[in-house]
């Protein structure tokens, strides 16, 4: 009997080592440093943290919270998500690595002030490698709890020393974006006259959307809420049309802009598009990489969703380093010539764009970990002296 049960616990340990090896060969296939999971009964916390890369600096990146059907979902989605924040962090020039957090849970049953304060404790437990705030399911509110527990958040209301609404930001990032493709297409920055589709007018779709009518463009817009269009509509009259939410991307149109879901480009959608270039801030907008590679077989010019979108990420990053909306400006501003650089070496390399946007943030992190290497011989020299 003893024996048996043995034979048992043994199976139970193997199993769980299984597990774990699957969990390393996924960190593996991302190139992760570290993934923790957290949980807490009384709150019903079930949460895992990812950190992929911390070459640049601590690892950076929102904090959602969706039902997922199951761990394993979860995983997969913050294993995926953090990966995209190394790039954007990398592009957008800020001195932080990729991470993200996943809750399990539903964000209209599970939240409670004390889970986002236990949640406060496991990300302040990692002591300074890991800094999070808002993203799907979550808002600037529930994350007050968390920082009364550690100072690893950011996005935080004004009134509690955050920047503010990160929307802002993201939608000028996607604009200057915008201006850099229609210089490399057209010879000039100016939009007036283009003819720009936007799928999904909610917090930045609305806000490009302004700086478009501003700038002398044309747009047709759709969104699943129809009377927030019509709202639109009535306030920009003859510049803006309202069109049919199955139907905008395959609208005719100088750019299409995704600023509503991910997986915009995939089997489906590819052939469809009347467009010649795509810029949006809907994050992962390729369903896969191949897609970029069928982007250019048509033409289309494609501006990577994370450099594009990552305005909301250098406001978030600048806050933690005292928030200066001069300095934010400008580091989104210069979106607009990485976009045109990316552009350019797509064409000259005749590859994807999204590939040339790749190689600079595989350049850049080899850069980082040179200089990262001089600095320990040069401390380690000094402690020798
Ligand atoms: P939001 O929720 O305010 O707006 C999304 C809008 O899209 C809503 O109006 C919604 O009704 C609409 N929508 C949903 N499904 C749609 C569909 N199938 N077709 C057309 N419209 C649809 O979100 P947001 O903050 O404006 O973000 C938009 C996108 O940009 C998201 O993918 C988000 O992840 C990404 N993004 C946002 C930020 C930011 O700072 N807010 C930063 C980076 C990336």
């Amino acid at each position: 009997m003893g024996s048996m049960k043995i034979n048992e616990q043994m199976r139970g340990a193997l199993l769980e080592e299984a597990k774990m090896r699957d969990v390393f060969e996924m960190m593996d296939r991302y190139g992760h440093e570290q993934v923790i999971f957290c949980r807490h009964p009384q709150t019903g916390l079930k949460a895992i943290i990812a950190l992929h890369n911390t070459t640049a600096g601590p690892a950076l990146g929102g904090c959602r919270m969706i039902p997922y059907a199951s761990t394993d979902e979860a995983l997969e989605d913050v294993l995926r998500l953090s990966k995209g924040m190394t790039y954007k962090c990398s592009l957008a020039d800020v001195d932080f690595g990729g991470g993200k957090m996943v809750i399990i849970g539903d964000p209209k049953k599970d939240k409670s002030p004390e889970l986002f304060r236990v949640i406060g404790r496991f990300v302040g437990g990692l002591n300074g490698r890991f800094y999070t705030g808002t993203d799907m399911g979550t808002n600037p509110e529930d994350f007050v709890h968390a920082a009364r527990e550690s100072k690893s958040f950011a996005g935080l209301p004004k009134s509690y020393g955050g920047s503010g609404d990160t929307s802002i930001p993201t939608a000028l990032g996607v604009f200057h974006g915008m201006r850099a493709t229609a210089r490399f297409l057209w010879g000039t920055d100016q939009l007036k006259g283009r003819v720009v589709a936007i799928q999904g007018v909610g917090k930045v779709g609305e806000r490009l959307l302004q700086l478009l009518v501003e700038a002398g463009a044309y747009c047709k817009i759709a969104d699943i809420d129809s009377v927030r269009c019509e709202q639109l509509k009535e306030k920009y009259g003859d510049k803006v049309q309202v069109v049919d939410v199955n139907r905008i991307h395959k609208e005719s149109c100088d750019i299409f802009s995704p600023c509503a879901k991910g997986g915009v480009v995939n089997d489906d959608t590819i052939d469809e598009f009347r467009c010649l270039a795509i810029v949006g801030s809907a994050n992962n907008q390729l369903v896969e990489d191949r897609h970029g590679a069928l982007l250019q077989k048509r033409s289309i010019w494609y501006a990577p969703d994370y450099l594009v979108n990552a305005g909301g990420l250098i406001q978030v990053a600048d806050e933690l380093e005292g928030f200066h909306e001069e300095r934010v400006l400008a580091k989104t501003e210069a979106i607009y010539d990485m976009v045109l650089d990316i552009f350019h070496r797509a064409k000259n390399e005749n590859i994807p764009t999204c590939e040339a946007a790749d190689r600079i943030v595989m350049e850049r992190l080899k850069k980082l970990t040179d200089i990262r290497r001089i600095l320990l011989e040069d401390s380690r020299n000094s402690a020798r002296r």
